[in-house]
């Protein structure tokens, strides 16, 4: 089997992404590599992030790699909290602070159209790819649901009464931003692997 390395430090997401990939491609983690280096994430776009990911551990560490960036655009609060998803409420904030700060923006707010957006930048080889993927729904005005991470437990996708929180990973992947990216980077791999 082939192997790639996934450039991120987040566990649910890899395995988010190890669920989607099957058994097609082993997706090796940045531990995995010995790779333990704070990436600064300075671009102030979702694609720039992900081009700095993983363009660093192709260069310092020589694997075939990609990396993603995924934001939540609201757009009664003009796209926020975009590419500073992660730490919308402040540099140490967790998600249960970020998710608090949104709901609180929204206060009375009858607008909750939302979309998460997820661009995977792929190194393979020497060159260059990026795909996106985006679900489009609505803040809810409470978490609802224990699965899941970051904002899901506040994220209900368009044609559901559940927000990402309250569904299995089969179900959130099915739809969501990055299960579409991935499908995309799936695509770009199968023929070139
Ligand atoms: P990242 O830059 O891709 O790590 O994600 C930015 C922010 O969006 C983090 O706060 C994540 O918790 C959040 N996020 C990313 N993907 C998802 C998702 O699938 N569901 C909910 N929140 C997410």
């Amino acid at each position: 089997m082939s192997s790639i390395v996934f450039a991120t430090n987040n566990p649910h997401k890899l395995e988010e992404l190890r669920a989607i990939a099957g058994d097609r491609i082993e997706i090796l983690s940045l531990a995995d590599i010995g790779c333990h280096d704070d990436i600064p994430e300075t671009a102030d776009t979702l694609e720039g992030n992900a081009l700095i990911k993983a363009r660093h551990v192709y260069s310092n560490y020589g694997y075939d790699c990609f990396a993603d960036d995924t934001g939540l655009m609201v757009d009664a609060l003009g796209g926020e909290p975009g590419v500073y998803s992660a730490r919308y409420a402040g540099p140490e904030c967790d998600s249960a602070s970020n998710v608090a700060l949104l709901l609180d923006r929204l206060k009375g707010v009858a607008d909750r159209s939302a979309r998460f957006k997820t661009v995977i930048a792929l190194l393979l080889g020497g060159r260059e790819y990026v795909v996106e993927g985006k679900v489009e729904g609505s803040i809810t005005d409470g978490p609802r649901g224990e699965a899941g991470f970051g904002y899901d437990p506040v994220f209900q996708p368009e044609g559901f009464d559940k927000t990402f929180a309250q569904m299995t990973d089969g179900e959130k992947n099915a739809v969501s931003h990055r299960g579409r990216a991935t499908a995309e980077l799936l695509k770009i791999l199968s023929k070139t692997i």
